[in-house]
This record gives C-alpha cells, sequence and structure tokens, in this order.
C-alpha cells in the first residue's frame, strides 16, 4: 500500500528514556517511567488513581474485578465495540446486554439504557467512540437512579472531553489504551483510571498480583502477603520509557491529529452534499481528540466495491467493528435488549480513512481524490 491505514509515530526521546530505563537497572513494571506516566495521567485527566496496564483490555479487565462482577450479572454495552468491552466481563460470568448505538456518534444510545437494566444489571459500559464523548449527563443519571457502576471505555478517548471535562475522569472507573493505533501509545500498553474513592485502594492490591506490597513498602502493613484477587497487570519499564516519551508530547500529537482530521473534514463537505457519504458529528458538548477519520457511505452494499477500489489506488481504507451482537460468541455469551436496526445499518456502511502523524498534505489530497473517485464511479 502506497499510504497505510496507520503508521506508528515517534516522538523523539524514546530510545533515549530506553537507554535511562537500562541505566538505571529497574526494568521490571512500577519504576520511575512507570510513576512519572500515572502522575500525567492523574494529572490531565483528573482522576484520583491512574494505574498502567499492559494494555486497555487488561484494565478492562482489572475494572471487572473491581466492579465484583459474579456469574449472571448484567453490564449494558453497544454491540459496536472493540472485542474485549465484552470478553473482559464474560471472562468472570457477566453477561453483556447490547443496546442500540446513536445515529449521529455512534456511542450508545442513552435513551436505550433504562429499558434493558433487569434486577441483574450491574454495569454499564459508555465505549467513546472515535474520541466523541458519550452522553454521560445522562448516562450518569441513570446509574446514579438504579444503583449502577459506570466505566468508560476510553480506549480512544485520552486528551478528549465532555461539558469540559476530560473523557476517563466522568464513570466510577475508565480504561484508555496505548496500542500502536492509538494517539499516544508504547506498542501494547493501557491504563486503568479511577475516580471513585472508595475502589482506589482494592485497585492496587489487584495491581499488585493481590498482595499489600504497596501497604507493606510504604510501612503500612507489618508482613507482605497474599490478601484479595489480582493478576499481572503491569507493564515493563521498558514500555513505560517509550510511553513517557510520548505522553510528554501528546499535546503536539493531538495537534497534528486535528489538523489532519479538519483537512478530511473540508475536502469531503461535497461528498455528504451530494448524499453520497455523512462525514462525523460532533456535538457541541463535545471536544475530540481526532482518533479516526471515518465516513458512512450512503448504502452498505456499495461499501465492499468501494474498499476494493481504494485498495487498488494504494490507499489502505478499512471497514471497522463487526457488531458484537451478531458475532458467533456474542450471541453465546450476552444477549440483545430488542433489535438494534442503527448498528446493523451504520455498521456495514462505515468505512475509516489512513490516520496517522506524518500524513501530509499530498497524501491527504491523494485520498481525497481517490475516496470522490470510488464514491462516484459506483
Ligand atoms: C483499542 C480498543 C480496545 C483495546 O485496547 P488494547 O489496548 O488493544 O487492549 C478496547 N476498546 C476500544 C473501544 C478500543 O478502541
Amino acid at each position: 500500500m502506497d499510504i497505510p491505514f496507520n503508521r506508528p509515530w515517534i516522538a523523539g526521546p524514546e530510545l533515549e528514556y530506553i537507554g535511562r530505563a537500562i541505566a538505571g537497572a529497574h526494568l521490571s513494571g512500577n519504576g520511575p517511567f512507570t510513576r512519572r506516566c500515572q502522575a500525567w495521567l492523574e494529572q490531565r485527566v483528573g482522576c484520583r488513581r491512574a494505574l498502567l496496564t499492559t494494555s486497555c483490555t487488561a484494565a478492562l479487565e482489572m475494572s471487572v474485578l473491581l466492579a465484583d462482577i459474579k456469574p449472571g450479572d448484567e453490564i449494558i454495552m453497544p454491540s459496536y465495540t472493540f472485542v474485549t468491552t465484552a470478553t473482559a466481563f464474560v471472562l468472570r460470568g457477566g453477561v453483556p446486554v447490547f443496546v442500540d448505538i446513536r445515529p449521529d456518534t455512534l456511542n450508545i444510545d442513552e435513551r436505550a439504557i433504562e429499558a434493558a437494566i433487569s434486577p441483574r444489571t450491574r454495569v454499564i459500559v459508555a465505549v467513546h467512540y472515535a474520541g466523541v464523548g458519550c452522553e454521560m449527563a445522562e448516562i450518569l443519571r441513570i446509574a446514579e437512579q438504579y444503583g449502577l457502576t459506570v466505566i468508560e471505555d476510553a480506549a480512544q478517548g485520552l486528551i478528549a472531553s465532555y461539558r469540559g471535562r476530560p473523557l476517563g475522569s466522568l464513570g466510577h472507573m475508565a480504561a484508555v489504551s496505548f496500542h500502536e493505533t492509538k494517539n499516544v501509545m508504547c506498542g501494547e500498553g493501557g491504563a486503568l483510571l479511577i475516580n471513585d474513592p472508595a475502589l482506589t485502594a482494592r485497585a492496587e492490591l489487584i495491581w499488585e498480583k493481590g498482595t499489600n506490597r504497596r501497604a507493606f513498602q510504604e510501612g503500612l502493613a507489618d508482613k507482605y502477603t497474599w490478601v484479595d484477587l489480582g493478576s499481572s497487570f503491569y507493564p515493563s519499564e521498558i514500555s513505560a520509557a517509550f510511553l513517557w516519551a510520548q505522553l510528554e508530547h501528546a499535546d503536539a500529537a493531538t495537534a497534528y491529529r486535528l489538523r489532519v482530521w479538519n483537512r478530511y473534514h473540508e475536502a469531503l463537505a461535497k461528498l455528504e452534499e451530494d448524499g453520497r457519504a455523512r462525514r462525523p458529528v460532533l456535538p457541541p458538548d463535545c471536544v475530540h481528540n481526532a482518533h479516526m477519520y471515518y465516513l458512512l457511505l450512503a448504502e452498505a452494499g456499495r461499501r465492499p466495491g468501494v474498499l476494493k477500489r481504494l485498495n487498488a489506488a494504494g490507499i489502505n481504507a478499512v471497514f471497522h467493528y463487526v457488531p458484537l451482537h451478531a458475532s458467533p460468541a456474542g450471541r453465546v455469551f450476552g444477549r440483545t435488549h430488542g433489535p438494534l436496526p442503527v448498528t446493523d445499518a451504520l455498521a456495514a456502511r462505515l468505512i475509516r480513512l489512513p490516520f496517522w502523524i506524518g500524513l501530509d498534505e499530498g497524501q491527504i489530497e491523494q485520498v481525497v481524490a481517490a475516496v470522490y473517485e470510488a464514491v462516484e464511479r459506483l
């Protein structure tokens, strides 16, 4: 492909910081670079505690332990999401209850949540698709009324905000991703953000493999021992050193992405005017982080041909999630509450355009020209 879908971005000091981690002779996790990254997240997101993990998936799995999910507990979530939003819960016997998405942002439709609540409902998962915030005011109101936990899947949401508050700071907990395809990355990585103060102490135990290591090191416990559920959740200092280089430059990275996003958005306005595709919608309550640029083609039946043409032109445009409720495992492990017509219709119409830091003006023009060509010729 001439223009790949994603290219990992290098901020600059990654190797230097990895060198420092090596020189410091601390390569396992929970060292100085981990602490720096966590402090950055706590300060920028305004969460009470940030704990680095090996992935967003691992952070979601920690959140499921913290929410104390038991077999048969139900979790309301969109079907239009990444598979591990659901698998994290299913591992502990939780049952995903899929509801429809909003036609504008493709986020969970908050108007569909209340009807899906049963006596077994424990959690609502708010997935901020493309770094555009869910309708959190209403989601938090429903959760409060029914005594439910809100977990933000903010994998795509770092540095975006809703009504002036950073994504990741709104639910009881949030999971972010530093996977290579995300705005800030370290290959594979993530973080669990804790906002509910009642959860921080237990989060530390689970993160420390179920031991009281931290309390022991701080002199608050007289012996070091196994006290709770846990696992090996944290990344090595090699990953944390890489991530620190990226976090230091996260604002410049977001600014670059916003320029690319705005260029696509302007250049594709005519496609929307002509009724051939719909561009992303940004609600006034949301400041986004330019995580991705997608188009909703007028008809699902045209998507394979459009993608084929773009790929033939050397442009790696791709589709996105196959809705979980329609997947083989989703049918076994989850259920839907009513039909999901918006999910079914929009997931089949969506294409994502190449998006990475370093994509230049000429390449953007090449993509735009190829999109017009591919969409108009069919
Ligand atoms: C990327 C992503 C994940 C998984 O992130 P990993 O760090 O790869 O585990 C989960 N949910 C959403 C919405 C994502 O975009």
